[in-house]
């Protein structure tokens, strides 16, 4: 089955796949229109009057309008999937669907952004990033935060849960790892799986660090739990799978072992620049990725810790704390 024809399967079955624009260096996001009892979409778009242009044309090229809508699901906690959730419930007063576990995040969304990017300039400057690069990131995150929006949850969601529509029965399933929120939608009747950025086809998700959804301050192991994700979403039976961003993907097995693999190489790759010499991981990214470590440290830093993080596990590399510098030693 090619991209094509696994996107013309889903519409088949009622599922619309609308790319929204967004801002950032990702391009457009993948919502779904899911035609069905109820009328529902699956994420929104960011919160942009472009976004809001195309969603409204998109559903005026089905049929509806904004107003139609009476279910408006979230996937994950990421701002280019939800920026538009609180305008559409305006509009249409449809009801909002998420993980339970996310739904304080979700309606502290402005708060929370604060006190994530806090979290982050702190696991910077811990990893060695120097404070100007941190600082500057953070006011980037900051200027970024518009994009997104609140979410007030009416209907909670457990991992596991069957969600009743009129034609199909979808079970929502907790896949953190991208983000701590992520769920993807199993449709088993249809083998379709509704993934956001669980699973992208061009590109590999990144494992980035965030807040415990529990509001505890301890680090989570992005990677370590992506991974085991990933393994759990491999034994599905999936014909067709919907992705967050670009085309749908009809090989998930072998999609899956190819980021399983690669996280294993970089994972051998990193452990070399640690036995040459303990480094921090923003040492490491440097090592790796030269200035990109700079323009995107944050996102490089979460590679490399979530990396390090496996061979910590593994006993190979352990942490050593010189009481302002995290450095890894072989
Ligand atoms: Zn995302």
């Amino acid at each position: 089955m090619t991209p094509e024809q696994a996107l013309e399967q889903a519409a088949l079955a009622g599922i619309h796949c609308f790319q929204i624009p967004t801002p950032f260096a990702v391009g457009r996001v993948n919502c779904y229109l899911l035609e069905d009892e109820p009328l529902t979409l699956i994420d929104t778009g960011p919160n942009s009057g472009k976004a809001l242009d195309e969603l409204q044309s998109q559903l005026g090229a089905r049929g509806h309008s904004i107003d139609d809508l009476e279910l408006v699901i979230v996937t994950h906690q990421h701002i280019d999937h939800l920026g538009l959730v609180e305008i559409v419930v305006e509009h249409s007063g449809a009801e909002v669907a998420a993980l339970g576990i996310a739904a304080e995040r979700l309606a502290n969304f402005g708060e929370d952004s604060e006190r994530e990017d806090e979290f982050a300039v702190e696991l910077m400057l811990r990893n060695g990033i120097p404070q100007e690069v941190a600082f500057a990131l953070q006011s980037v995150s900051r200027s970024f935060r518009g994009w997104g929006s609140r979410a007030v949850v009416t209907r909670s969601l457990e991992d596991g849960q069957a969600m009743p529509f009129r034609d199909r029965v979808l079970q929502a399933l907790h896949r953190p790892g991208h983000s701590p929120s992520d769920t993807v939608f199993w449709d088993e009747e249809r083998k379709i799986l509704i993934a956001a950025d669980h699973l992208i086809a061009h590109i590999s998700s990144n494992p980035l660090i965030a807040r415990p959804l529990d509001g505890s301050s301890e680090r989570p192991q992005a990677l370590a739990t992506y991974i085991e994700s990933m393994k759990k979403t491999r034994e599905m039976p999936a014909e067709i799978v919907l992705s967050g961003h670009g085309e749908p993907i009809t090989d998930h097995v072998a999609l899956i072992d190819d980021r399983l693999a690669k996280h294993d190489r970089r994972k051998e790759k990193i452990y070399k620049l640690i036995a040459e010499q303990p480094r921090s991981g923003y040492e490491i990214a440097q090592a790796i990725w030269g200035n990109v470590a700079v323009t995107q440290a944050f996102l490089t830093l979460s590679e490399v810790i979530g990396h390090a993080d496996l061979l910590v596990n593994e006993g190979r590399v352990r942490e050593v704390d010189d009481g302002e510098v995290v450095r890894y030693e072989a």
